[in-house]
């Protein structure tokens, strides 16, 4: 068994009891009546966290299947392809297109920008691309893009819009049907409180209309294949029943707290990570507002190198956070505040990072004063 650890990243997130136990329980045959009914139980859950009445592919994957599934299944070789992106998630969606030979209009922004509805929709109208992929919550800045906003703009051309959600579905609102998002793709690990391995996707009508008369090369990945099978109640391939059962422990717990909680639980923790991290001294890479409340991003200080700070945290107080990711690398650490997290999740993190500074020879505030802001950030407002 692993040493204790406070795991405070932006997933894989921290699993509540309740889904340990529920992993642990014996493995069901997967072509068993047991299964059929905790499939179909955890699809129904999950089109209730989507906000769709589309149907949600499982895979036994990491999110970035789920990604590639969207690219396989709706474009062609050589066909054309938006993708804004302002974050290494987002550099993402262009890698995998252009893996598999598509032709990418890439608008690529600064990390840490928002992406602008009204250049993806100009973009789209100018080169006439069919599919757009962007990034919810750029989970490498903190960003949360208006993804309602990039809907209503596409509406118009008509071109389809693929979000990839890993690392904000079920922690901030997300309405796919009522917004008009064609596919949502997610991971199991995040806000989702399962450990990883389960990746989702779920699919309009013309999303699916479209993958069936085109796309190009793919087998495990196939949507129209993995449909028809969940229509009968089945997976196409053998899933992960361990991972299976354990999900349908957390969409329980997540119906328990109530979806409206949750999205409000995780605001009011993003606040109080944002005002600890101004307490401390240190400036915000992530965006100042609500907007921002899956992933509190910070600058490190002048002369500190962040991935000293990260290993410092680890390795001295089993404190889990995130470093900056590509050109971020050493610039930034991230605070994750999705899943399972509580006040005492930010508490830490806030400790830990005054702490690891204060070590490392930064003087800009008293090594506490991050947490004690977050205390009374906590104290000041009731919890939803
Ligand atoms: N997209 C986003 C926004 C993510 O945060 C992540 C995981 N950090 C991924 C995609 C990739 O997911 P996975 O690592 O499960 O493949």
């Amino acid at each position: 068994v692993a040493e204790k650890q406070y795991l405070i990243t932006p997933g894989p997130t921290p699993v509540p009891p309740e889904v340990a136990a529920a992993i642990a329980q014996p493995v069901v045959h997967h072509r068993s009546p047991d299964f059929k009914a905790l499939l179909s139980d955890v699809l129904a859950g999950l089109q209730r966290v989507f906000a769709t009445q589309n149907p949600v592919l499982l895979m036994t994957a990491s999110g970035t299947a789920a990604m590639e599934s969207a690219v396989v299944n709706l474009l062609g070789r050589g066909e054309r392809a938006v993708v804004a992106s302002a974050g290494n998630f987002g550099e993402r969606w262009a890698a995998i297109a252009e893996a598999h030979e598509v032709e990418v209009v890439h608008l690529r922004g600064e990390w840490g920008e928002r992406l602008d509805p009204d250049t993806i929709a100009t973009a789209v109208g100018g080169c006439g691309a069919r599919v757009v992929f962007v990034t919810h919550s750029e989970t490498s800045t903190g960003v949360v893009n208006d993804v309602q906003a990039i809907a209503a703009a596409l509406r118009p051309a008509g071109a389809m819009l693929v979000v990839d959600a890993v690392s904000s579905l079920g922690g901030i609102p997300l309405m796919t049907d009522l917004w008009g998002v064609d596919v949502v793709v997610a991971g199991s690990q995040k806000a989702l409180m399962t450990p990883p391995g389960l990746a989702f996707a779920s699919i309009s009508e013309r999303a699916r209309a479209a993958a069936a008369g085109g796309g190009q090369g793919r087998f495990y990945l196939d949507w129209e294949a993995g449909l028809r099978a969940q229509e009968k109640g089945q997976t196409a391939f053998t899933p992960a029943v361990g991972l299976v059962q354990g999900l349908a422990a957390a969409l329980e717990l997540i119906e328990r707290r109530g979806i409206d909680r949750i999205w409000a639980h995780n605001r009011r923790l993003a606040q109080a990570a944002r005002e600890g991290v101004r307490a401390l001294g240190l400036e915000l890479f992530s965006p100042d507002d609500d907007s921002s409340a899956m992933v509190t991003a910070v600058r490190m200080p002048d002369g500190l190198d962040g991935q000293e700070v990260y290993a410092r945290l680890r390795d001295r107080y089993h404190v889990v956070l995130a470093g900056g990711q590509g050109p971020l690398r050493g610039q930034i650490m991230r605070i994750g505040h999705m899943g399972d997290m509580d006040e005492f999740a930010i508490v830490t993190a806030l400790a830990g990072l005054g702490l690891a500074l204060h070590e490392l020879g930064y003087g800009g505030a008293s090594p506490g004063a991050g947490a004690a802001r977050a205390v009374e950030v906590f104290a000041s407002a009731e919890a939803p």
